[in-house]
């Protein structure tokens, strides 16, 4: 694609980078089959070849957001199908993300918009506060049914809308919170690895039993697991929001405090267990490029993330010998196929692991979640989060199994909010079990393991 940014733009660094990306765009639209928005409205400004222009003549005039211009952005999930899919390697992520921080810096959203993400950008990055939001939404949520919805396909939804989406996603109970940071759990037998565990942030509060099985299964196997004291939300959610100033505060923070840790015990790995953190952290590289004080280190943190399958899959475990029937439908995580090309691997495990694993059609659309999309935009996202379980249920499942907790919320048996009745796990509690853990909470005590029968 030819660009036009003059002399004096291009000395800006981050319109360099955009102008790369653009002249990597050959206007074929591959991308565009691929892509949910579009295939769900089936309009050229909500595919990535359509945003793609309308952000390079955003960025190549100077000219501030308008109104049509937010709507399209903000529609898209950050999924990264299109790059997946893209023959010449556009990377649309760099390029969205800078689309998001314009729109953040410069276009006045309506003051209940403003208000809504402000509250969203405060609360999810704090687990505290993040409880404390879900026990008062969880009192709340018999009221959702009587805000009006105004829902309609191709509006913009009002702030009714979203509050309705919201409370409709808080889950009738919370489970006991988990170990808190600076904890250390040694690792059983000979230690053969010592790694950094993410604490995450709303994960922990809604599913603290993710970090506990991926902590049972790396010290069963030798494998020292840390909890970094004054560890923060990794800035995922506040990055794909535009506001770049809390991401890379909190980039900057984690940087330090895992740094720390590694000049104090030694690092082999910062392991994620939840691939929408794991795709920004192994980003923190060039989200920082430019910062003199932290590109090394932040490039340094970016190469020991891993997806704790990948981790897992590095290291030598004792698999299951026996078989178990049970069927596990894969769901493949945007930000971990996408974000971070991890496809085969836990289907891998989960075989390993003794399970029955099935594809799921169609398994490149997004569920819908995409960070806070699914209360952003919950018409889009309940129109493919309907599509979604459509699609597993048709491999009819004992199981599903995924790899990031916003996914498992969007899919999983939120009450009311129109989830699956088929118990969503995280891909490694199934490992944990398969490999001498406790069965996973969801799972009814008839569901029969690999290797441990009905343990
Ligand atoms: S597939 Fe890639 S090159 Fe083709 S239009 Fe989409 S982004 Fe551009
Ligand atoms: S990130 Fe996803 S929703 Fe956005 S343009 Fe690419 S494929 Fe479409």
């Amino acid at each position: 694609m030819k660009t036009e940014f003059s002399l004096a733009q291009l000395a800006d660094p981050d319109i360099r980078e955009a102008d790369k990306i653009l002249r990597a765009c050959v206007h074929c639209g591959f991308c565009t089959a691929t892509c949910p928005t579009y295939v769900l409205l089936g309009d050229e400004l909500d595919s990535p070849r359509g945003r793609i222009y309308l952000i390079k003549d955003m960025l190549e005039n100077d000219r501030a957001p308008t109104e049509e211009v937010v709507k399209h952005i903000d529609r898209c999930l950050s999924c990264l199908a299109c790059m997946t899919t893209c023959p010449s390697g556009v990377n649309y992520m760099h390029l969205v993300d800078q689309a998001r921080v314009k729109v953040e810096e410069e276009y006045a959203r309506p003051l209940s918009e403003r208000f809504l993400r402000g509250v969203l950008a405060v609360v999810l990055p704090r687990p505290g506060l993040f409880r404390v939001s879900m026990m008062a939404a969880r009192l709340a949520r018999p009221f959702a049914a009587l805000i009006p919805s105004s829902a309609k396909h191709g509006v913009t939804p009002t702030f009714l809308d979203r509050l309705r989406a919201m409370l409709a996603l808080a889950p009738g109970k919370l489970p006991a919170p988990g170990p808190s940071g600076g904890k250390v759990f040694p690792a059983e037998g000979q230690k053969r690895g010592r790694v950094a565990l993410l604490q995450g942030c709303a994960q922990q509060v809604l599913s603290p039993g993710i970090n506990q099985a991926a902590i049972r299964l790396l010290t069963r196997n030798g494998i020292e697991v840390v909890l970094v004291a004054d560890e923060q939300c990794c800035g995922s959610l506040t990055h794909h929001m535009g506001r770049d100033g809390d991401a890379l505060a909190r980039a900057k923070a984690n940087i330090e405090v895992w740094t720390k840790e590694i000049e104090r015990g030694g690092l082999d790995a910062i392991i994620v267990t939840t691939s929408g953190c794991g795709t920004t952290i192994k980003d923190y590289g060039y989200m920082l490029r430019e910062d003199k004080a932290f590109a090394a280190k932040a490039a340094r943190i970016s190469a020991l993330a891993k997806d704790v399958t990948e981790y897992v899959a590095s290291i030598d475990i004792a698999w299951p010998q026996s078989k178990s029937d049970l069927v596990v439908a894969y769901h493949s995580a945007c930000s971990l196929q996408h974000g971070q090309k991890i496809t085969q691997l836990p289907k891998e495990l989960l075989s390993k692991s003794g399970f029955v694993v099935k594809d799921v059609p169609e398994s490149h659309l997004c569920c819908g979640s995409a960070g806070t999309y699914n209360i952003l935009q919950p018409d889009i996202a309940k129109r493919l989060r309907e599509r979604k379980i459509a699609n597993i249920a048709s491999t009819k499942p004992d199981i599903i199994s995924a790899g990031n907790i916003g996914c498992m919320v969007q899919i999983g048996s939120v009450e009311g909010a129109g989830g699956t009745s088929v118990p969503v796990v995280h891909t490694i509690e199934l490992l944990d079990w398969a490999t001498g853990g406790p069965r996973p909470d969801l799972l009814t005590g008839s569901m029969k393991g690999p290797r441990f029968g009905s343990a």
